[in-house]
């Protein structure tokens, strides 16, 4: 895993194991909010051990950006503390989350102390202030990537821990791609100094709006030349002409793991276009 402090208070901690996933820690006297838990329990007790070892705080809150299990994992470890999500993701997590754990559990066997936490504290689409000592976080409703995908905003030290929202490239199976152009069109307005995305570095004050926009023109190219195959009704197959770069991305970003979310995308498109 590794670690880096992007403020004086707040860390950002990316896995080594599992798509450089991202989780990230507000530290405060009154207590630490967690956003997000890493993917694999080693690295999430890491965290803890940092969090509480090192810095010699406890988790007070913790944010459930979306209900992916990537995300979610290591939210047993932390006990005490108060969840707060999005109300679909407990839902989410109460369903397919517990089905998708227990299917996990049998592959890989490092996963068997894992249980999932239900959300207590949760938000719909207005979103929810958290005032921790000098901080102030707003938790917003980003949908997109999934329908109860939350950013968290600092508004003190603008810096937004995006979550899936923002990614190397954008992931739009489980959610609307109207959605996701929605949520990104609204960072730019934002005047942040770092976007903390869901998976992959972080972004800086001056690269931040070149990433916002590439992923918009990536959605865009993504939509039109899905309907455009949907339109001259060519086979499924046909969707191997829409290349990763054809819409503008590169294939190298998160280990290769780029290509995959890409196929993924234009084949759910696919099936969503053709469904009507
Ligand atoms: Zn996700």
């Amino acid at each position: 895993m590794l670690k880096e402090r992007v403020s004086d208070d707040i860390y950002v901690f990316t896995s080594e194991l599992y798509a450089q996933v991202t989780a990230g820690a507000v530290v405060a006297p009154e207590g630490t909010v967690l956003i997000d838990t890493l993917a694999f329990p080693s690295e999430t007790r890491e965290i803890k051990d940092f969090l509480e070892n090192r810095l010699g705080t406890r988790v007070k809150y913790l944010i459930n950006t979306h209900y992916h299990a990537d995300h979610t994992n290591g939210a047993c470890y932390f006990p005490e503390a108060k969840v707060i999500s999005h109300y679909l993701c407990r839902t989410k997590l109460d369903t397919v989350g517990r089905k998708g754990l227990a299917q996990a559990k049998v592959q890989s066997p490092e996963l068997a102390d894992l249980e999932i936490v239900l959300p207590d504290i949760l938000i719909d689409s207005g979103g929810l202030y958290l005032h921790l000592g000098k901080k102030t976080l707003q938790v917003m409703h980003t949908p997109g990537h999934s329908p109860d995908s939350v950013s968290v905003l600092l508004k003190e030290d603008r810096i937004l821990f995006a979550a899936d929202m923002m990614m190397p490239i954008p992931h739009i199976v489980d959610g609307e791609i109207e959605d996701l152009i929605r949520s990104l069109q609204m960072v730019p307005g934002l005047g942040l100094e770092n976007v903390i995305q869901g998976h992959g570095e972080v972004v800086l004050r001056g690269e931040i709006d070149d990433a916002i926009k590439s992923n918009l023109r990536y959605l865009d190219n993504v939509r039109k030349k899905v309907e455009q195959l949907v339109k001259k009704r060519r086979p499924r197959e046909a969707l191997k002409e829409i290349t990763i770069e054809s819409c503008g991305k590169s294939r190298i970003p998160l280990n290769g793991l780029a290509a995959q979310l890409h196929r993924a995308n234009i084949h759910a498109l696919y099936d969503r276009l053709t469904a009507k």
